[in-house]
């Protein structure tokens, strides 16, 4: 498949070829031709799969060819702030060569430019949920006559509590109006919502594999927790990273590894919801210039999204559910590119770390670095089982003996 067979308008071919994109991914091939045809949409992908462009191309398209004059005609509903900037970001790249306005609503901020933005009659408002109410209530905006409706990310959405929001926000809509309907996962509020405001959707499902199995090397390191530290200070001496993401638990922890990252001489940025909206921008923005190699974040950062360079993910803790695991894992190894991914385990966080293998349906390999000091009796109980194919040259065991008891 490629681009020209999907008929797409002029410039945002001119867009599309600028971008250096060769060809559609799957949920771009699948899902352009049926948001063009104005069919409503419920697609399970996950960012990293192009799944912006999937539903931006084609609605943009159909911007392109109407002529009214109402506005606003696309509205894009995003579940963070971060994510919002992204799928506006892309909006604005892909409709370079359009007449194109756009709106971009999110809260923590002022409401001065986003006053302006709305004096200008976008055609696609993208916003979060909470000021998006907000604007609503003021009346300074009206979904009335709104064409599109995109719910990105719905999961997330309802994880974070918007459910109410984004029903509130539906009803202020048309029925009318065509609905796309991206989430991750799809729970069961996620099905009732899908069967309230879809109409005879199309279903699209992209494996969420994808990102795991083929483009990303995984690689676990059972360590004693308090030698966690350590082992990430000594990792980060060994491999060659252009850019990391060190996934943690909790905000205190992210914040106190972090200064001990910085003792240790290592400059990064760090990103959680305890961080004002400002420094979170520009913790990003350092972090996607390249200014700063090293990004620590709690689950804030895996989903949504769009950090394409990222060479490596270390996971300092396992995440506690196994989707977490593949949304993290999803900061690398994007658009199908390679990428490492190392998750750190002590052993009281082995179901997990079971519980992962068999969500991703991958058994991953145990391995153990040089020149590391390991506290045998300690990581033990969390060594690979005897069968298990030792890691190749990525360091010696420091036992002569295998360990059982995985
Ligand atoms: P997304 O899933 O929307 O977050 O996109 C992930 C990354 O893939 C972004 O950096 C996009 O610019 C990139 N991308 C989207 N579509 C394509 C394509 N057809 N070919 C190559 N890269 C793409």
């Amino acid at each position: 498949m490629v681009f020209e067979q999907l008929l797409l308008e002029k410039p945002l071919m001119r867009a599309i070829e600028e971008r250096g994109y060769e060809e559609p991914t799957p949920i771009q091939a699948q899902a352009i031709p049926v948001i063009i045809d104005g069919r409503d949409i419920i697609g399970s992908a996950q960012t990293g799969t192009g799944k912006t462009a999937a539903y931006a191309l084609p609605t943009l398209h159909r911007l392109h060819q109407e002529k009214t004059s109402h506005w606003p005609k696309v509205l894009v509903l995003a579940p963070t702030r971060e994510l919002a900037i992204q799928v506006d970001e892309n909006y604005r790249e892909y409709g370079k060569f359009m007449n194109l306005r756009t709106a971009l609503l999110y809260g923590g901020v002022g409401y001065g430019k986003q006053n302006q933005d709305l004096q200008n009659k976008p055609d696609v408002v993208v916003a979060t949920p909470g000021r998006l109410l907000d604007y609503l209530k003021r009346r300074a905006l009206r979904l009335d006559k709104l064409e599109t409706l995109v719910l990105d990310e719905v999961d997330r959405m309802f994880d974070m509590g918007f459910i109410e929001d984004v029903t509130s926000i539906v009803n202020k809509t048309p029925k009318t109006r065509q609905t796309l309907l991206f989430s991750a996962t799809i729970p069961d509020a996620v099905k009732r919502l899908s069967q309230w405001a879809l109409q005879d959707p199309v279903e699209i499902a992209i494996d969420i594999k994808i990102s795991t199995a083929e483009t990303v090397e995984h690689a676990l390191y059972p360590v004693a927790g308090i030698q966690k530290f350590d082992l990430l200070a000594t990792l980060l001496e060994q491999i060659h990273f252009e850019s990391v993401i060190i996934f943690f638990k909790t905000r205190a922890g992210t914040d106190r590894i972090s200064r001990w990252l910085q003792a240790h001489g290592h400059s990064l940025c760090t990103l959680h919801s305890d961080i004002n909206q400002r420094d979170r921008a520009k913790a990003l923005k350092d972090f996607k210039e390249g200014k700063v190699k090293i990004l620590t974040a709690t689950d804030v950062a895996s989903r949504g999204l769009d950090i394409s360079s990222v060479t490596h993910v270390i996971n300092y803790d396992v995440p506690q559910h196994p989707e977490d695991y593949v949304h993290r894992i999803g900061r690398t190894g994007r658009a199908y590119s390679e990428g490492f991914a190392y998750t750190f385990f002590s052993s009281d966080e082995t179901s997990m770390v079971l519980a992962i293998e068999r969500f991703i349906g991958q058994e991953l390999p145990r391995k153990k670095i040089d020149n590391f000091d390991y506290r045998e009796e300690l990581v033990a109980s969390a060594a690979p089982p005897a069968s298990r194919k030792r890691n190749r040259g990525f360091g010696k065991r420091t036992s002569g003996k295998r360990r059982r008891g995985f």
